[in-house]
């Protein structure tokens, strides 16, 4: 089992994205900001699964969000519905 050491505070966060697209057919990546508590909304790249995964510059308005220093990454993990919303918002909290 790998244990915690001082490095992971430093470690890139990876969240779980959802995509969504909107009625003018662009393709968007939402991830629940457990700091600013709302969704960030970030480009799909493509139509691509998965073409938007990487390293993001943090959206975050809350000054005090560590994202905004380290940013995070974003792991597209299927589409964004009301039920992937709830699930997203459950598991920042676990
Ligand atoms: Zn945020």
């Amino acid at each position: 089992m790998r244990r915690t050491t001082v490095l992971d505070a430093y470690r890139t966060p990876v969240l779980p994205a959802y995509r969504a697209v909107t009625r003018k057919g662009e393709h968007l990546l939402k991830i629940w900001c457990q700091h600013c508590k709302k969704f960030h909304i970030h480009g799909g790249i493509s139509e691509e699964p998965g073409a938007g995964d990487g390293h993001r510059v943090a959206h975050c308005w809350r000054d005090d969000s560590p994202y905004k220093r380290s940013g995070y990454e974003l792991r597209e993990v299927g589409p964004f519905t009301a039920e992937a919303a709830r699930e997203a918002r459950a598991s920042a909290r676990r």
